[in-house]
């Protein structure tokens, strides 16, 4: 398996199962980018932001018709036709009123993401979560005439992980990450900055637990509908017994090994 070989790779697991360390990997071996959900909706609501429009965005959303008025008639309202000040828009109305933010909404944004990378070259982290957003994908690389090469699962315990995250501790200053058992801080302070360790809002077992649940009923539907039409599929264990970078990048290497050698005899 050549770098030159790859087009997209899609990581995927449960919330917490530890896919940056695989991710890392990838973009190391493959000269591939990250593209995550989660930069993309910061980086469109950083866009609209930027653009400093103060008002109410009721003005934006059709009530009769329950979606939002035309992008034409968005951008005489705000004053701008650009695309990722729209789009950045159409994401903090729904993030800004704690509303699920809708697929169209989260296919629009990714594939405004996914065309400025021209649809190559990239590690999907966070998406495709739902059965939806995976049609939407693979219309998209058809379209494009491009392709993902594999998904790369990785794969933990929900035990493990609830552990895991309920005793994570986090330096507000840093962000260097902690663990109450594995890497107590000392005192409850930061190694670095010395100011006490926080536990995420996201962190509580409760959260955790309803993220699990949405892998399970959304992304686990997507994954599956994926394979179907024959994206090959590598699972890596998210907990390894000694965990080290030599150990992570070999477990990466040989699960991908081992599709390709499956499909070669077929
Ligand atoms: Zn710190």
């Amino acid at each position: 398996m050549k770098p030159e070989d790859i087009t997209n790779i899609i990581v995927t697991g449960k919330s917490g199962a530890g896919k940056q360390p695989r991710i890392d990997v990838l973009v190391e071996e493959f000269n591939l980018e990250q593209l995550s959900t989660g930069d993309i909706f910061r980086f469109y609501l950083k866009k609209f932001n930027e653009y400093n429009y103060s008002d109410s965005l009721d003005v934006f959303w059709d009530e009769d018709n329950n979606r939002f008025i035309s992008d034409e008639e968005i951008s005489n309202e705000l004053g701008t036709d650009n695309p990722d000040v729209i789009l950045g828009l159409k994401a903090k109305y729904f993030v800004d009123r704690g509303l699920f933010v809708p697929d169209y909404i989260t296919n629009a944004l990714f594939e405004s993401a996914f065309a400025k990378k021209n649809y190559r070259k990239q590690v999907l982290d966070g998406y495709p979560r739902t059965l939806d957003q995976s049609k939407f994908l693979l219309e998209l690389l058809e379209k494009h005439n491009s392709k993902v090469d594999f998904i790369l699962l990785v794969d933990n315990s929900d035990e493990r992980i609830i552990e895991r995250t309920v005793n994570r501790r986090i330096c507000p200053k840093c962000g260097r990450v902690y663990h109450l058992i594995y890497k107590p801080p000392k005192d409850g302070r930061c190694e670095v900055c010395g100011v006490e360790v926080i536990q995420r809002s996201d962190d509580t077992e409760e959260k955790i637990r309803s993220r699990l649940k949405e892998f399970r009923e959304k992304t686990l539907p997507a994954i599956n509908y994926l394979k179907e039409k024959e994206i090959p599929m590598a699972t890596v264990p998210g907990h390894l017994e000694e965990f080290t970078p030599e150990n992570v990048r070999k477990s990466v290497m040989d699960a991908i090994e081992k599709i390709y050698s499956e499909i070669s005899i077929e």
